[in-house]
């Protein structure tokens, strides 16, 4: 049993509530440890630690803030199997994609901070301005359970470069790995205050730190849902809020694409970390003459991710990290059956070789209704949608048809024609035939996916103020 039941308040490792949150491994359904279910007292210390540590923090030197975001990283790096092996625990990600992404997209969004803080600050002067740049103050940064290390870099990393300071609360769900990142944190030097972490439940401690007076900046990402609560609440005190909330995004498959490799990168996309990932390509979309070709390859590509242990290093679907996320995920699959959708693979029966855990069969639904719930909603489990289009105009229409904008892709033989389909796509990113991420490039959501960006620069301008100095 992992006891992580104190909280990191003001440099140190301290207990508050006395309650805990059991945390369960959603492979074996067996209770691997705890976390403190924090209340807004355990919030509002957190707060004031943050907002007495910032004047001093605001005052730092770049090269001083490079010096110890690299210290944190190299205490990362030191932890990498560790994380990987605890996130494989808690989330259920198999190892092969725990190491290479869970452990290490984190070190990468710390060093391109780091790497930003090294260049010359940006300031500019308009007319008889000179235009500053000043640390926006403290930030709660509120984060799912999916990709616990990276969403917490992708706030904290940018948060403390700009000088701001900062609490943490991430989910109840899968938090053990954030505890080894505050592990590092404090072996790091950080003075007392600047980061801090709280734990326990959404609409307590998360609501605790949204409406806290003290509270600048609210960075928040998960469910629409949540963000709505969020942005609602942050509103009342007018503060500045940042959404990166959820996808439904799709994979356009133009007439002249190689599609053996786009449907199988789709599929891949589709299925990464069990489906439980807001880029997922969900929807994929097929030129109708193609369509059962497409299915073909799309059934051969998901009956090769039979879910297993995810400490297997040859695993490639681990479970939902949940027994409620599997059984909302169930009950999608049973809508899209009920719906008239053609289910190709998977489905609703559990994998019979695995006699415990909250494990869903790779499904794949063909001829699927653009306006289905299944081709609307999020479902966040391992089901992909296959969708038949009769020409461009009609895919770009069925893209375009979702109350999301995140993600998605092209594929053609022809890049400018995929370029030119990709700039009418109303989406934060988009890829053309697996166009590599780039962790310098703006990441966030149109319409339901979010409000504001992160990483590389524009992530940095989140936790900026902007002054202009008329001389
Ligand atoms: P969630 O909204 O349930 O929880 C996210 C965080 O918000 C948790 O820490 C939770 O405790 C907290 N929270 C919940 N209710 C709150 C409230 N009323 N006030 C303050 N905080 C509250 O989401 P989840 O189930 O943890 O994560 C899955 C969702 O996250 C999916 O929709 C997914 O698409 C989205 N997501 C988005 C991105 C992105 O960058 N756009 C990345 C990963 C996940």
């Amino acid at each position: 049993m992992i006891d992580r039941t104190a909280m990191y308040i003001d440099g140190t490792w301290t207990s508050g509530s006395t309650d805990t949150i059991p945390v369960e491994n959603p492979a074996t359904e067996e209770v691997i440890g705890a976390v403190a279910d924090g209340t807004a007292a355990d919030a509002d210390r957190a707060v004031c630690a943050a907002r007495n540590a910032f004047p001093g923090w605001a005052a730092t030197s770049r090269a001083e803030r490079a010096r110890l975001l690299s210290r944190l990283s190299e205490g990362l790096e030191k932890r990498a199997t560790e994380i990987a092996e605890t996130i494989a625990a808690d989330v259920g990600t198999p190892m092969r994609i725990a190491s290479r992404i869970q452990a290490a997209l984190p070190l990468t969004d710390i060093r391109s901070y780091i790497d930003l803080l090294g260049e010359q600050a940006h300031e500019e002067t308009i007319g008889n301005s000179l235009i500053v740049r000043e640390p926006a103050g403290v930030v709660a940064a509120i984060t799912p359970w999916n990709y616990p290390l990276h969403q917490i870099a992708c706030k904290i990393a940018p948060a403390l470069a700009a000088g701001c300071t900062v609490v943490v609360k991430p989910s109840e769900v899968a938090p053990m790995a954030v505890y080894l990142l505050f592990d590092a944190i404090h072996e790091a030097g950080f003075p007392p205050g600047v980061v801090n972490l709280i734990s326990g439940y959404g609409p307590v401690i998360g609501e605790a730190l949204v409406t806290h007076p003290e509270v600048d900046v609210v960075s928040f990402t998960g469910s629409v849902r949540g963000g709505a609560r969020v942005a609602e609440l942050a509103s009342r005190s007018i503060k500045r809020v940042t959404l990166e909330l959820g996808g439904k995004s799709a994979n356009v498959i133009l007439d002249d694409a190689d599609i053996a490799t786009a449907v199988k990168v789709g599929v891949s996309n589709a299925f990464l970390n069990a489906g439980q990932t807001c880029t997922a390509w969900t929807r994929m979309l097929v030129p109708a003459d193609r369509h059962e070709e497409a299915v073909e390859l799309a059934k051969a590509a998901a009956e090769g991710f039979s879910p297993g242990d995810p400490l297997d290093p040859e695993t490639k679907l681990g479970p939902l990290v949940s027994r409620n996320q599997r059984d909302q995920v169930l009950d999608f699959i049973k809508k899209g059956i009920d719906g008239g959708a053609r289910l190709v693979t998977g489905g609703l029966a559990a994998p019979d070789e695995l006699g415990r855990g909250y494990f869903v069969r790779p499904t794949v639904f063909a001829d699927v209704d653009p306006d289905s719930v299944i081709a609307q909603e999020e479902i966040f489990g391992p089901v992909l949608s296959i969708i038949p289009y009769k020409d461009e105009t009609e895919a770009l229409a069925i893209a375009n048809n979702s109350s999301f904008g995140l993600h998605g892709a092209v594929w053609s033989a022809d890049r400018v024609r995929a370029l030119a389909f990709a700039r009418q796509v109303r989406t934060g990113q988009i890829d053309i035939n697996g166009g590599a991420f780039n962790p310098l490039a703006p990441f966030g959501g149109y319409k339901k996916s979010g409000v504001g960006r992160e990483l590389g620069r524009l992530g940095l301008d989140e936790f900026l103020e902007t002054k202009s100095i008329q001389l």
